[in-house]
């Protein structure tokens, strides 16, 4: 018998193409040496191309699932995905508190507010998107939004460091403990500079920006790699930095596979 790992729970969608959703989320955890938990918020039908539609599980089988893993076996940290609907996300929100998850709470939960994939396929109804500022940010220790996301979720449109920090205040105000603005969508620029801001300390991440058509599944597996740093026991600022460094490495390896894009990968 071996020692039991950390446990992370991944609150996602899946895609059947396994390039992002829960699967990245499980071969992450996988890959960084913790359990992964999983409750499942939505069916998606996608391949490299495209996601042609979803089906959203029930928001009470969604409760159902993170009760019965947390009662049980324990989550040490927690993150959220695609999350399809308003009433989902509120069954989410209650499922976390009850779990203790949280901002002010003993675990710790990273919000990854998902809302498009990016060929532009909604995975989020619009009228959702309230629903996650009011009440999924307020319970996050951490949200990571792209570029696309911070636009939808405070209007603004980043273009430099200095709209970079005015969106993490902004993102902020919406009470999240930390926030970090991913600047890897930003085009032309040759670095990828993510902000990590929580009102009073700053972190920059500066890396490299690899030429790959092949990113799909990144954000997942960012989040989800920060996540079971959290789980390991990490801070906020040393877990980001440390699945910054395994999301470049996957995106270095990322490969071709089917006739678009291709996954960020898993093999290194
Ligand atoms: N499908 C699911 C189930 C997802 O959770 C996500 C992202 O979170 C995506 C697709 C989108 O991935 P990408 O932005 O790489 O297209």
């Amino acid at each position: 018998m071996t020692a039991t790992p950390r446990t992370a729970l991944t609150i996602a969608g899946s895609d059947s193409g396994g390039g992002a959703g829960i699967q990245a989320d499980l071969r992450t955890f996988f890959a960084c040496g913790v359990h992964g938990l999983t409750a499942l918020t939505a069916v998606t039908v996608q391949n490299s191309v495209g996601v042609s539609g979803f089906t959203e599980i029930p928001p009470e089988v969604v409760t159902a699932q993170i009760d019965a893993v947390a009662n049980d076996m324990g989550v040490d940290a927690a993150k959220t995905g695609m999350l399809a609907t308003a009433e989902i996300i509120s069954a989410v929100a209650s499922a976390v508190d009850a779990a203790d998850i949280g901002r002010n709470r003993r675990i710790p939960f990273v919000v990854d507010p998902v809302a498009a994939s990016m060929h532009g396929d909604p995975l989020l109804r619009a009228e959702a998107l309230e629903a996650i500022r009011t009440e999924l940010l307020p319970k996050a220790t951490l949200v990571a939004p792209n570029l696309d996301e911070v636009r939808l979720l405070t209007g603004i449109d980043v273009r430099n460091a200095e709209d970079s920090r005015k969106a993490a205040e902004a993102l902020l105000d919406f009470g999240p403990q930390w926030v970090l603005v991913k600047g890897g969508h930003l085009s032309g620029d040759s670095r990828c500079v993510d902000l990590l801001f929580d009102g009073t300390h700053i972190v920059t991440f500066d890396g490299p920006r690899y030429d790959t058509p092949h990113t799909h599944g990144g954000g997942d597996t960012l989040a989800s790699a920060i996540t079971a740093h959290l789980a390991k026991g990490l801070g906020v600022p040393d877990a980001v930095a440390a699945g910054k460094k395994f999301i470049e490495r996957c995106v270095a390896e990322s490969y071709a596979l089917g006739a678009g894009v291709g996954p960020v990968s898993p093999f290194w």
